[in-house]
């Protein structure tokens, strides 16, 4: 099978089987880590809403929403500011889909984001795209992957292409509704900001890095997000882009330095967590540098903070 088939059908099984966040499971997203990443993304999210009138038939998206945490953490953000909208989330998994319910009571739930309701949407993806499937290429051909007597194996080697036409085409559906009901999606991922070469399929399982063909369905299978291509999808769809921007930079022109102190400030005995868990997010050799954020909105909405 491709490479493509093969991480499609990993993940379909590995999502829907389990809560894979946390110390306890294989791996730790930034709205794990802290209160505050959601907070900043609600208070982005917030920022761009008024400013675009505050209109009363938005609604907030997410796909991919895990736990349902960063939803949970920018929603309280968004609903002080006076925003009183739906909440949808995209979500394949049963498992994971209990787990936002007990989140966010009230959202509804999707397959796909074909049926999101046609409205102006404040939409965050938070390595969401990451997992969607990727096609590699050896000198021009599809790389697979084949069944030998000693187990599963790439059938080439050699310098390899990336592309993903599945998450391009989920960029471009989210670009065309913007452009079409209004609002504006953030998509915060590890990645690069320049297509190149290069094979960054990997596995991670109990927080460490495993061979990719092992154990198919029981790792998280990713790849570093190509932004560039992101772009350039939204672009073609008609969405307006903005730069891709470091998410430790992002985090901090958004004031998550001040939320820290505050936390810290209102539990004092939390305070060495708190600055802990700001290192995570903003350090360049922690999420601050390889994680990056880009937003696409529609022509006519204002450009959210944190770009510039
Ligand atoms: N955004 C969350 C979770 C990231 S993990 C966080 O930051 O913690 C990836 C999420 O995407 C999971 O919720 C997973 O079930 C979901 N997912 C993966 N592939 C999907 C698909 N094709 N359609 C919808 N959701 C998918």
């Amino acid at each position: 099978m491709t490479v493509e088939a093969f991480m499609e059908a990993c993940n379909a099984y590995y999502y829907g089987t389990r809560d894979p966040f946390g110390a306890e499971g294989d791996f730790t997203t930034a709205p794990e880590i802290s209160q505050m990443f959601g907070e900043m993304v609600g208070a982005a999210l917030a920022d761009c809403w008024k400013r675009a009138a505050s209109p009363a038939d938005a609604v907030y998206v997410e796909p991919g929403p895990g736990r349902g945490t960063l939803a949970a953490d920018a929603l309280r953000v968004l609903r002080s500011a006076g925003f009183t909208g739906e909440v949808h989330f995209v979500e394949t998994s049963p498992v994971l889909r209990q787990a936002q319910a007990a989140a966010v009571p009230d959202a509804r739930w999707h397959e796909t984001i074909d049926t999101l309701p046609s409205s102006p949407m404040l939409l965050v993806a938070n390595e969401f795209l990451d997992a969607l499937p990727i096609q590699q290429f050896v000198h021009g051909t599809e790389r697979r992957i084949g069944l030998l007597a000693a187990g599963l194996a790439f059938e080439r080697d050699g310098d390899i292409v990336e592309i993903s036409p599945i998450r391009e085409q989920v960029v471009r559906d989210i670009a065309s509704r913007l452009k079409d009901n209004g609002g504006v999606a953030l998509f915060i991922d590890y990645g690069h900001a320049r297509s190149g070469r290069g094979d960054t399929l990997q596995a991670v399982r109990g927080h460490r890095f495993s061979p990719v063909l092992a154990d198919p369905g029981e790792q998280d299978l990713t790849s570093h997000v190509d932004f560039e291509a992101v772009q350039r999808a939204a672009r073609d769809a008609g969405a307006a882009v903005t730069p891709i921007v470091p998410q430790g930079e992002w985090l901090q022109s958004l004031g998550i330095e001040r939320r820290a102190q505050a936390l810290a400030r209102s539990n004092p005995d939390r305070a060495e967590d708190v600055q802990q868990a700001l290192n995570r997010l903003i350090v360049v050799d922690h999420m601050g540098e390889l994680f990056k954020v880009v937003a696409i909105h529609a022509p006519g909405w204002p450009v959210p903070v944190g770009f510039a």
